[in-house]
């Protein structure tokens, strides 16, 4: 016997020792089923090992392995292995993670078969004796059988002939195990592009794109272009010349770009075997998408951050559009950054990263200063799009009906009477985010996040954002009993509302997660919008990002004040992309581009830098202030959250952790915390988190290995998370 180390999908960082007979082939990398407490489970083949520290009586013996060859490619293993390391997540979780749910649950990946029409004795017999003469193509057909067995589908007869031979028995149905073709292979002689719609790259682009063209191995590409200026023109002959050497791309977009005309743009563009991996793949799906980036099978595969887990037989380079976005940052499970993963992976792979952004992280841009990252910059709109407009409407001593300034509502209407569309972002969903008493001030809350209920009229419903609860709209207050409740606060819902009275010979279509819930609808809304159906857009993020609107002259964004004053430090930055992307919705075509802030606080000096300086200089800024206050990207964090229906029971797991880490008295390690979360109860259970903190990453990951292997108490009753890098201090 031999002893193998396998990995569990269990959230534990140490692997686990097995018995296997001799001659049971286990390559690291297959997976294994095997004994695990009363259960059966499935394991990752990790190392065979010479010892192991358990005594050879209580190991267990392997039931049976179920690969021949590793499901990983050695570059992919080193990397999985680097990330599970770096994000102290277990191994196990990493790798089964990075496998496609049917291989994860012990399903065979599975072997591409097609149908065949084939030849049988009688039909054979039956065109020996010359039987077929009234039907000459069925004679042909079956002559054609005799050389070869023809695809079924695919091979130059009607169907209609051959349910006519199969309604005679003279031919059988077979299925074939098919060599599949690379898609070069698959491509034959057409061409790999539609020139049609190629366009002649402008002087800023074409000035960007010979620079790619001129080192092609690992490299960081900052594509930093304004919206509209050609990134996606960049990108897609970027992708050609990647193509013309037979190599594979990945294209990574936030969840919220996967659109079908995002995809329609790249598969417009090349004759290629183009795959996407988009939610509504089932399991199936998913594992045949799987297979054939790995078997090069497909040119071009898009997907959002988990695609980046695919792996391809010969990947030429990774594309990663809205390298900002918060999308591309995994929130449960092991809490990987899409962006920075992929860079690692690249590095592994000797290849470039181009990652596109008009207002790029503020990590970026620090990697662009500190010659990490080499920075690509389109700073004019491509096209015929002008600059844009802005204005600022300070709402201080104005009328304001519903959240709408009387000088909005005047954009509007002249915007309105050109023929134009106008669009109006306001980041919350439903008709009020608060119902309350006019007489004693109760508010109607969500129990278990002690945050107020959003007031849905649609539904007649309370809900919370939160944690999803929801109940019915009470008719009397909570404390006083009084009838007379009134929301307070504003929504798309009521934003609609307003908008319809106010324009009633306007269309208002209105885009949120509540009005596009069902299948179908989100399509079918913005198909109604470029049609120019509807001419007053309502919308949240959803409507927001990477739509392009031509006839869309102005944005407006109704209220973000919220942003200004959050806790979160990278709350400003978010809050000056989201600007620039609405902002961008705006003025794409021809036709002149406004955009409006409303803001009580027009004096604010975020708003200031962006608005009168642009975000390059508003991202300058706040990395200044960034430095001053010693806050990432100069120095590095990982926030430990503790999470339990007992309060007391989290702080003191966060404090057992605080009191490791300040006995070890690591120089330069700043501890904070416990403290309860900004958001300090959500769906019933209390939040805690501790922050560490420090400026050298090698120290802090030093620390955190520590840690991992030391033996801190847990308590079972606290859900215990480790952010590494952490996007979202609340
Ligand atoms: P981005 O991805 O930076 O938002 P796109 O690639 O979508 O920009 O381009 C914006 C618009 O400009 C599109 O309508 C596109 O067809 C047009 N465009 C891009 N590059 C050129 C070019 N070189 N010449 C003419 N039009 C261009
Ligand atoms: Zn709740
Ligand atoms: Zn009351």
């Amino acid at each position: 016997m031999k002893i193998v180390r396998v990995a569990l999908a269990v959230p534990l960082p140490h692997l686990f020792d097995y018995l296997a007979p001799d001659d049971m082939p286990l390559p690291p990398g297959g997976r294994v089923w095997v004994p695990f407490g009363s259960q059966k489970r499935l394991a990752i083949v990790v190392e065979l090992a010479a010892q192991s520290a358990m005594s050879a009586e209580k190991l267990k013996t392997v039931l049976e392995p179920l690969d021949e060859q590793s499901l990983f490619a050695p570059i992919y293993w080193d990397w999985l292995h680097w990330a599970a390391n770096y994000y102290q997540a277990a191994i196990g979780e990493v790798l089964f993670q990075a496998l496609p749910v049917k291989l994860r649950n012990g399903e065979k990946s599975a072997q591409e078969e097609r149908a065949f029409w084939r030849i049988n004795a009688a039909g054979e017999k039956a065109l020996a004796q010359g039987e077929l003469k009234r039907s000459k193509k069925q004679a042909e057909a079956l002559q054609c059988l005799l050389e070869q067995d023809l695809e079924k589908g695919n091979n130059g007869f009607s169907t209609t002939i051959w349910s006519a031979l199969k309604g005679k028995h003279l031919v059988d149905e077979i299925r074939l195990h098919i060599e599949p073709k690379s898609w070069r292979e698959a491509l034959g002689n057409k061409p790999l592009v539609n020139s049609e719609n190629r366009l002649t790259l402008n002087k800023q682009q074409a000035l960007a794109f010979s620079q790619l063209m001129f080192q092609r191995d690992f490299n960081v590409w900052l594509l930093d272009g304004v919206t509209g200026s050609g990134k996606t023109e960049i990108y897609l002959q970027y992708i050609e010349e990647m193509l013309k050497t037979g190599k594979q791309v990945l294209v990574l977009v936030p969840e919220i770009g996967l659109t079908p005309q995002t995809v329609q743009r790249f598969k417009a563009r090349f004759n290629v075997e183009i795959d996407v991996l988009h939610s509504n793949l089932n399991d199936t799906q998913r594992l045949h998408v799987w297979e054939r980036a790995r078997s090069g099978l497909n040119a071009v595969l898009i997907g959002t951050r988990s695609a980046l887990f695919t792996q391809f037989a010969d990947l030429g380079c990774i594309i990663l559009d809205e390298e900002h976005d918060a999308s591309f940052k995994q929130h449960d499970g092991w809490r990987y950054h899409a962006r920075d993963l992929a860079i690692v992976l690249a590095q592994k792979l000797n290849i470039p990263v181009l990652m596109g952004s008009a207002t790029p992280s503020l990590e970026s841009i620090n990697n662009v200063q500190n010659g990490k990252f080499k920075h690509l910059v389109l700073s004019k709109r491509a096209g015929n799009a002008g600059t844009l407009r802005q204005f600022v409407i300070d709402l201080k001593n104005q009328r304001v009906q519903n959240g709408l300034s009387q000088p909005l509502l005047e954009h509007m209407q002249s915007h309105l009477e050109k023929g134009n569309q106008v669009l109006l972002f306001l980041n919350r969903r439903g008709f009020a985010p608060v119902l309350l008493c006019h007489e004693c001030g109760w508010m109607a809350q969500c129990p278990h996040c002690e945050k107020p209920y959003t007031y849905h009229q649609h539904q007649r419903a309370l809900r919370c954002h939160h944690c999803g609860s929801q109940k019915t709209v009470p008719r009397q207050c909570g404390a006083c009993g009084s009838t007379h409740l009134v929301t307070t606060g504003l929504g798309t819902e009521q934003l609609e509302e307003t908008l319809k009275a106010r324009f009633p010979n306007y269309s208002v279509a209105r885009i949120d997660r509540d009005s596009t819930a069902r299948k179908g609808k989100l399509e079918g809304y913005l198909a109604d919008i470029q049609q120019g159906k509807s001419q007053i857009l309502i919308g949240t993020q959803m409507l927001a990002k990477g739509h392009h609107f031509p006839n869309v002259t102005l944005a407006a964004l109704v209220n973000v004040d919220g942003a200004l004053f959050s806790l979160d430090f990278r709350a400003e930055e978010r809050l000056a992309q989201l600007y620039v992307q609405v902002a961008g919705r705006s003025g794409r075509a021809e036709k002149q581009g406004e955009v409006v802030l409303q803001t009580h606080y027009p004096d604010h000096p975020l708003l200031t830098a962006l608005l009168a300086h642009g975000y390059q200089a508003f991202a300058q800024e706040t990395l200044r202030l960034r430095r001053a206050m010693g806050l990432p990207p100069f120095s590095f964090q990982a926030l430990f959250k503790a999470q339990a229906r007992d309060s007391e029971a989290a702080e003191n797991q966060l404090a057992r952790i605080a009191d490791f880490f300040r006995e070890k008295n690591i120089a330069g390690l700043q501890i904070l915390g416990p403290l309860p979360a900004p958001f300090s109860k959500k769906a019933g259970r209390f939040r805690w988190q501790l922050l560490l903190q420090h400026t050298s990453r090698t120290a802090l990951q030093k620390a955190l290995r520590e840690y991992r292997f030391s033996h801190v108490e847990k308590n079972t009753q606290v859900r215990l998370i480790l952010d590494v890098d952490p996007q979202d201090l609340a």
